[in-house]
């Protein structure tokens, strides 16, 4: 029999989905795993985005595990920290510590076609094996920096948003904020307080709603604590809301397009409550359908761009100065600081996961999506990469919590893994045709969907990849989803048991030559 690895299952990252996995694989009373993490502490994007203001944009309610939820989130829209604490508790509480190996950045993963497992390698020299990978690598871990020239030798401070300087005190400097996306409008109302001038430099727009935020009282967290059913009905109400308008407004945006025209009507509304001048307004309105890219919910973003000290730029960034910077027009902005509010690089070649992973045959999963484009079977494996979960891989993005799309797919990965276990198989590779059957029904849905709009391929949306497909959106309900992930056909897979090692041919030696 080939040897056995160290481990049954290695789960590369400790954020949620890591964690979700984690307590999956507990529960299923599969103890002999290991959670590899990059960093110094657990809990993925909530560890690393600490910039001011930083929140969720769903409600609480919906933004914590089915399985756990907390009855005590302090406000409607909880602030990063609790969030961060959600996640220290459910480690704390579902015992995942003596399982987590932080400071371990994995530098590559290969699969053992002989023995059925993985090889996982880290910066560090370790080296860890399991018959199973679950690659638990979110989407948002490696910043995006802009490519305009001389953003290098900025003298002065330079920070980046997913690594926000918890030092950095910005009372009475002139500070400059590179983009306007989901981060930026949570951010530049909290400059605006502080700083002595803010140059906000917008290349495209952002829709923006309202923020039903507040701070929930004694009483309501004492209801929510206490009574199950009211957790429930909260999540219930909220996530049906949301689901609606991502299922209708989205998915079927082609049968239904006054809905996102009523949306975005709602936002213009907003628009002109919080911004009185109407040369201002134009330019912060955005030219493309709403939800072609992420929108963001706040009631202090575009108002925010009426106080004194922040100008919006709109023209074109020439280059940074060691000092200032320049746009096309010829104007030069002084600064102190630098802000780079400019995302993540997001299912770039090396960015998701940003680790070289060689399936079968040694071919390279950069490599397969660069040639196949983008693809995972419900989201989550790939022919010819045996006994590994992408979470998330290509096609995950149904509705509304990052925390349900977790949820969904660990419960795949899961059912994979007991369902091997128990037939003795150490290999469960997904097959050609039936992936390829996922793959055309996503392209098929993907047609009636908001991203068919022409406005969207203007848009600077990562939500389309560098083929113009919108490979990260998974064009069906929730309700499906959750469905296929724990009733997915297994004979879609391919189940293998090992293969003695053969043995070893005896040598003709003096007594059993033929005489
Ligand atoms: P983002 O949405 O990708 O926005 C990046 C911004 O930087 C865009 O405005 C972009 O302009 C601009 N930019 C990039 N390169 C530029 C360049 N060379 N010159 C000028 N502008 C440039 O990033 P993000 O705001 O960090 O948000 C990323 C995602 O994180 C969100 O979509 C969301 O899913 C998540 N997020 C979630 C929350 C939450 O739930 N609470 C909060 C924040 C973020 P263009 O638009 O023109 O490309």
């Amino acid at each position: 029999m080939p040897e056995a690895p160290q481990h049954e299952v290695i789960v590369i990252g400790a954020g949620f989905a890591g964690i979700c996995m984690a307590i999956r694989l507990r529960k299923a009373g599969l103890r002999d795993f290991v959670i590899l993490e990059r960093a110094d502490d657990i809990g993925g994007t909530w560890r690393d985005n600490r910039y001011p203001g930083v929140a969720v944009d769903i409600p609480s309610v919906t933004y914590q595990f089915s399985f756990a939820q907390n009855g005590n989130w302090r406000r409607v829209f909880a602030k990063g920290a609790e969030v961060k604490e959600y996640a220290d508790s459910l480690v704390a509480e579902h015992g995942l510590r003596p399982h987590v190996r932080l400071g371990q950045d994995v530098v590559s993963a290969e699969f053992d076609a002989r023995r059925h497992c993985w090889l996982v390698r880290t910066a560090a020299g370790d080296e860890f094996t399991a018959r199973f990978l679950v690659s638990a690598h979110g989407v948002f871990g490696k910043a995006s920096t802009p490519d305009i020239e001389g953003v290098g030798e900025f003298a002065g401070r330079t920070v980046h948003t997913l690594h926000w300087d918890q030092d950095y005190a910005p009372e009475g400097e002139r500070v400059a904020v590179i983009g306007t996306g989901a981060s930026s409008v949570q951010l530049v109302p909290e400059l605006a307080r502080e700083v002595e001038r803010l140059d906000v430099y917008q290349r495209t727009p952002i829709w923006v709603m309202p923020r039903p935020d507040v701070k929930l009282s004694p009483r309501a967290r004492k209801v929510l604590d206490r009574f199950a059913p009211a957790r429930w009905a909260s999540r219930g109400l909220v996530s049906t809301g949301i689901e609606l308008a991502m299922w209708l407004g989205v998915t079927n945006y082609t049968r239904l397009p006054f809905l996102t025209k009523r949306i975005e009507k709602l936002s213009l509304r907003h628009l002109r409550q919080q911004v009185s001048d109407p040369g201002l307004r134009e330019r912060l309105k955005p030219g493309y359908d709403f939800g072609c890219k992420r929108p963001a919910l706040s009631n202090h973003y575009w108002s925010a761009f009426e106080k004194r000290n922040v100008e919006l730029v709109t023209d074109r960034i020439k280059r940074v100065h060691p000092h200032a910077i320049e746009t096309a027009d010829g104007t030069v902005r002084e600064i102190d600081t630098l802000v780079l509010a400019t995302g993540f690089k997001f299912f770039e070649y090396d960015s998701v996961p940003g680790y070289a992973v060689r399936g079968e045959d040694g071919v390279d999963l950069r490599d397969w999506w660069a040639e196949n484009r983008f693809q995972a079977y419900e989201g989550i494996t790939v022919p010819g990469f045996p006994n590994l979960f992408l979470i998330p891989g290509p096609h995950f993005a149904t509705s509304w919590s990052w925390l349900v799309m977790a949820e969904n797919q660990t419960a795949h990965a899961l059912r994979c893994i007991t369902h091997a276990r128990a037939q003795g198989a150490t290999y469960v590779g997904i097959r050609r045709p039936a992936h390829d059957r996922f793959y055309r029904a996503m392209r098929r849905g993907h047609r009636k969907s908001l991203f068919t709009s022409a406005s969207c391929a203007d848009s600077n949306t990562y939500y389309l990849d560098r083929h113009g497909e919108p490979s990260i959106v998974r064009p069906q309900s929730s309700a499906k989803v959750w469905w296929r992930a724990r009733h997915f056909p297994l004979a879609d897979y391919e189940w293998r048991h090992p293969v003695p090692d053969r043995p070893k041919q005896p040598g003709i030696t003096a007594s059993n030559r033929l005489s």
